[in-house]
């Protein structure tokens, strides 16, 4: 159960505040009060790290200012950034939207420099978030150990800049706890994303409208369930799952995150005989031939739904 946000992880490992940590319970002064990561306070509640690590919210996440205090101070300051995001990248920064659904916070913004120049956040922190938010996010899988290095890295370079600044819940639980979710994890932390179930909204929102009965509030939320389980099935969902993942945007994995990644084993079992099979056809081989075999299953996979259906 991985396809949930940060509320629904509350309430399933029963944390007592949204502000606390909902894996080890640790409080926002001990996040900052204790300084190593490996500290027994930190350790996670049991069955806490099945619930993956929620990569989109994340994202959005990562750097939410929450202050009452000084506020018009914060209010000039982010009027101030704003105008700027507007002016020097075009883009506009949690401002509410005009169909009234949420605000606008851009994720995708790729010029760390400007970036870090509009908010006078550090560079170095920003380079560090920036390879944590991407390693946590992408389908490959990752050292966990390395990442767990990386992540006390960050911490110290938060500690010593920001020390002023109460770490968020969202921030201690990617620094300290990602690696354990991630070593907990059967498949790369990336594949567990809730951004599939994120991406079911739209069509909700079209369901209610075309798809169900309008004569009662519970018909109509019945129609949509109903509407949701048939084409979660896994033979309607697989149709035209080419054109989506030639429509799906894709990004260069950073070469910071490629060093994080965990190689693949060479099988002790390889002799020479099974390989000598492959001599042959050796000029038709590239070196990259394991990414092209899976592409090849999943298109013939694909070639026998379409014959089924036929
Ligand atoms: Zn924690």
């Amino acid at each position: 159960m991985t396809l949930i946000d940060g509320k629904v992880l509350n309430i399933l490992t029963g944390a007592n505040s949204t502000q606390s940590c909902p894996i080890c319970g640790a409080s926002p002064k001990q996040f900052m009060s204790i300084r190593d990561l490996k500290s027994p306070v930190f350790e996670p509640k049991p069955s806490t790290l099945k619930y993956g690590v929620s990569p989109l919210h994340v994202w959005i996440r990562f750097l939410e200012v929450r202050s009452p205090e000084e506020k018009n101070t914060i209010k000039q300051r982010k009027q101030e950034i704003q105008k700027n995001f507007w002016e020097k990248m075009g883009l506009h920064i949690n401002k509410p939207k005009s169909n009234g659904c949420g605000s606008t916070n851009d994720e995708n913004i790729a010029n760390l420099e400007l970036f870090a120049s509009i908010t006078n956040i550090d560079i170095d922190l920003l380079r560090h978030f920036h390879i944590i938010l991407v390693s946590i996010s992408c389908e490959f899988r990752i050292n966990f150990k390395k990442f767990n290095d990386f992540c006390i890295d960050t911490a110290d370079l938060y500690f010593n800049k920001y020390d002023w600044y109460p770490m968020s819940a969202t921030v201690h639980k990617i620094l300290v706890h990602s690696a354990q979710i991630m070593e907990a994890s059967l498949v790369p932390i990336g594949c567990l994303g809730e951004n599939a179930s994120e991406a079911r909204n739209k069509f909700f929102k079209k369901d209610r409208i075309a798809h169900a009965r309008k004569n009662s509030r519970s018909n109509n939320i019945v129609d949509v369930f109903n509407r949701a389980m048939d084409s979660s099935d896994p033979l309607l969902s697989s149709i035209c799952l080419n054109n989506r993942t030639k429509n799906k945007l894709i990004r260069r994995v950073p070469h910071k995150v490629t060093e994080l990644l965990e190689l693949p084993a060479v099988p002790d079992n390889l002799d020479v005989a099974s390989t000598s099979r492959h001599e042959d056809d050796d000029e038709n081989c590239s070196s990259d031939d394991d990414i092209g075999m899976l592409s090849e299953y999943s298109f013939e996979l694909e070639v026998d739904i379409e014959q089924d259906l036929e």
